[in-house]
């Protein structure tokens, strides 16, 4: 498009980013002119020279937005900034690349890339340090174990790890879970101290008390070649690192790191929140020191800032963080790894709704000499084994597993053979006698609770029969006054008493929680001692790692608890695990249901006999046969994979075709049905490229405090008919009627979304 004006943001590091500035656009940029792009601009009553940022262009004067000056008074852009594109320009870049696929404004785009402003001043840090000579540490530390004073015990026993090092509070206190009264009291019997700073202080650790070199197998040392051969020659592509838990992905990981390093170059490490354990970090902080620095979500939007400052200054070589970690402006980023690449917490679920694994491709072409990427993972997203068969991405693959400890054993239990059985508890007679053996063995055993799209499916106790929609092959959910509703089509039925399939009278919406497990344990082993863990008992901070760590030091005998417990934690001395109706996650409402399943099944199968004892892992379902139970218990990923892709080939879900899902939010219920008509109207009149509507339907949960959902899904296999419609809705939002429309309803945009609404 030929622009003759410019929404151009000034020197976004030290000013507010919530507005543009209109600038007219010289002849001889017209053309050339796109959003992201470094200009310089008079600016202010001096008309200094000062940077700005392209974000908008408008091909003319109809088109500026009301507050813009007016045309004698606006200045002209001087030309664009060619050389050293600065990380900003960068960020920007990406900015403009996320309002396009995902839809946003570019405040919120560039709010989503950018952390703006300064932290306040006088703002402390503290770290840890040993206030004694290792050998008096030791001696204390035995006293420690001795009086069973365990969080002291623990705390010395990292710090003696590196005697002369500085930890960082945090990381000791809420990785480790330690209290801050532990601290305190060690501090008072001289055997810490607590430095405090206003700046922040990276760990150091000395010389390491038991500093861990491995030579890299056969295997792995490939992988790192080929990575480095490719990077080397400037082939900066992705890669698809496929490995069990345990088979050494995070040593390739650092070992690329460190060769990308040498190169000049910067690293950004993305690994899901939860698993960023301790024991993570520390693996990272051996390796590089004062050179690595960490993200987490309790950091404010200033001290990200700060963090961002260090990396932008060269101070730092490699970034570990959840999702937002993906903005680091590095002057030189070289590689981008996202372990755990298929959590579904790569995706953002505010707008711009984007996916980390995308952003992250879409960075790497923007940075200067582009970026390698490495994703990992022990069952990677369909949409990323897709993409490595089609030769998209290199794949690579670790086959055994280095940390001792054989696969476990896993026996599936059918619940509605157990029902024919006569046995009404929630234990199948495999499970019961599993357990009882545990605890007489004195070893722990852990209950996982599948709660995952509990939107309330309708099933038949005897026979394992869900109501599903005829056109849709999801689970129907129920609704108030016996409705079974779809929310990918908008069909509807009645629940029966009776089930259509068996004649039993054991329909019903299933409803389960931890805490009816937990007392269930209880009473049919009434001497185990019980932890539960779900949203409930880890409402409050740190209480997560809390329980995990009680766990671990034998507190219990046996945890119950939601997914929380199948990710990240190493637990040796449990040697069973319970997997209560596996198949619920199988009825969430949105075409994922089966890969998340066979995810956590396959987490929560790898979670038993991580010690020298073998484990054992009961699966409970309804559903024995399904592909992706019977993969997990399997422990073979490609014979899920290939069920998947089929299903989702044939029916145009990701990655058979692309899917934008439209969500509309009002009050006001027949409105939200009329309008939602309409837009799907619109849509249809201006879509030539064949794709295919759903809906609008009402969402999985219809009313969130008072607020209706629909949703509209579209398909095609080209993302871009899909990012041309979204457009055409933007569009229209913008004239007239639709900021009319805008008043009484909000449009939400999600392209690939991996949640079903
Ligand atoms: P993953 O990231 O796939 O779970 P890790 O990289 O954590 O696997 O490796 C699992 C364990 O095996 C770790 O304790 C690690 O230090 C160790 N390990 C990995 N590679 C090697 C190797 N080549 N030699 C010896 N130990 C290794
Ligand atoms: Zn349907
Ligand atoms: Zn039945």
């Amino acid at each position: 498009m030929s622009a003759a004006y410019a929404g151009i943001i000034i020197n976004i590091s030290h000013e507010k980013v919530d507005r543009a500035f209109t600038y007219k656009v010289p002849e001889r940029l017209s053309n050339i002119l796109r959003p992201g792009v470094c200009v310089r601009v008079p600016f202010g009553r001096g008309n200094n020279i000062r940077f700005g940022y392209c974000v908008a262009l408008y091909a003319s004067r109809e088109d500026l937005p009301k507050d813009a000056v007016a045309e004698d008074k606006m200045k002209e852009i001087l030309g664009i900034e060619q050389e050293n594109l600065p990380a900003e320009a960068v960020m920007v870049q990406l900015a403009a690349w996320m309002k396009h696929t995902y839809g946003a404004t570019m405040i919120q785009a560039l709010k989503t890339v950018l952390p703006v402003s300064k932290k306040e001043k006088g703002q402390v840090k503290k770290t840890l340090r040993l206030n004694m000579n290792e050998e008096e540490a030791r001696v204390y530390l035995l006293a420690c174990e001795r009086k069973n004073f365990k969080a002291k015990a623990r705390l010395l026993t990292e710090m003696l790890r590196y005697p002369e090092g500085t930890f960082p509070y945090e990381l000791m206190t809420k990785k480790l879970s330690v209290s801050a009264q532990t601290v305190n009291s060690l501090r008072n019997a001289g055997v810490i101290s607590v430095l405090t700073d206003t700046v922040y202080r990276n760990p150091t650790f000395g010389k390491a008390a038991e500093k861990k070199n491995v030579t890299l197998s056969v295997e792995q040392r490939h992988i790192v070649d080929k990575v480095m051969q490719d990077f080397t020659e400037g082939k900066r592509g992705v890669s698809l690192l496929h490995g069990i838990t345990g088979s050494g992905k995070t040593e390739v990981y650092i070992e690329i790191i460190k060769e990308v390093v040498q190169r000049g170059c910067q690293a950004i490490v993305l690994i899901p929140e939860i698993a960023l354990t301790y024991q993570t970090l520390m693996r990272f902080y051996e390796h590089f020191n004062e050179r690595v620095s960490v993200m987490n979500s309790s950091l404010s939007k200033g001290e990200r800032f700060d963090q961002f400052e260090r990396a932008r200054k060269g101070e730092i070589d490699v970034i570990i963080g959840p999702r937002s970690a993906l903005f680091t402006p590095f002057p030189k980023l070289g590689l981008i790894i996202i372990d755990e690449e298929h959590e579904s917490s790569y995706k953002s679920e505010t707008t711009p709704k984007y996916h980390a694994r995308e952003a992250a491709k879409a960075l790497s072409k923007i940075v200067p000499g582009g970026a390698s990427i490495v994703l990992g993972s022990a069952t990677p997203s369909v949409d990323s084994y897709a993409r490595a068969l089609a030769g998209e991405y290199a794949l690579y693959t670790l086959t055994t597993r280095l940390t001792g400890g054989s696969l476990a054993e896993v026996t599936i239990a059918d619940l509605r053979e157990e029902l024919r059985a006569g046995n009404r508890s929630i234990f199948s007679r495999a499970l019961y006698e599993k357990l009882t053996q545990c605890l007489e063995r004195k070893e722990q055993a852990m209950l996982f609770l599948n709660r995952r799209g509990i939107a309330g499916f309708v099933s038949c106790r005897a026979c394992g029969y869900v109501f599903e929609c005829p056109h849709c092959d999801v689970a129907l959910s129920a609704h108030a006054g016996n409705r079974l509703l779809c929310h990918y089509c908008g069909y509807e039925a009645r629940a029966t008493r009776e089930c259509p399939s068996c004649k039993s009278k054991y329909v019903s919406a299933f409803r389960a929680g931890t805490e009816q497990v937990e007392k269930e344990v209880l009473k049919i082993f009434p001497k185990a001692r019980v932890l539960r863990m779900d949203a409930d008992t880890t409402r409050t901070k740190g209480s997560y790692e809390e329980i995990l760590t009680a766990f671990k030091e034998g507190e219990a005998d046996i945890l119950v608890g939601t997914q929380m417990i199948v990710k990240g934690h190493d637990f040796p001395n449990v040697t069973v695990m319970g997997i209560l109706a596996a198949d619920m996650s199988l009825y969430a409402a949105d075409y994922m249901a089966a890969e998340r399943t066979f995810e956590l099944l396959t987490q929560a199968a790898g979670r038993a006999g991580r010690g020298t004892r073998k484990g054992e892992v009961v699966i409970q379902t309804y559903r024995p046969d399904h592909y992706s139970i019977q993969a997990a218990a399997a422990q073979d990923y490609l014979q899920f994979y290939q069920e998947e892709i089929a299903y989702r080939t044939a029916l145009l879900y990701p990655p058979g075709a692309h899917m934008l899902a439209v969500q509309f939010l009002t009050r006001n219920e027949a409105y939200g049905v009329e309008a939602a008509n309409k837009f799907r109207a619109l849509l249809e009149r201006s879509d030539g490229d064949n794709c295919v509507f759903i809906g609008p339907a009402l969402a999985s949960i219809g009313r969130i405090n008072d607020v209706y959902r629909y949703v509209l899904y579209i398909k095609h296999k080209d993302a871009e008919c899909l990012i041309r419609l979204k457009d055409v809705l933007e569009a229209h939002l913008e004239t007239p009627a639709g900021e009319a429309a805008k008043r009484r309803i909000q449009v939400q945009f999600d392209l690939d979304p991996v949640r079903g609404y």
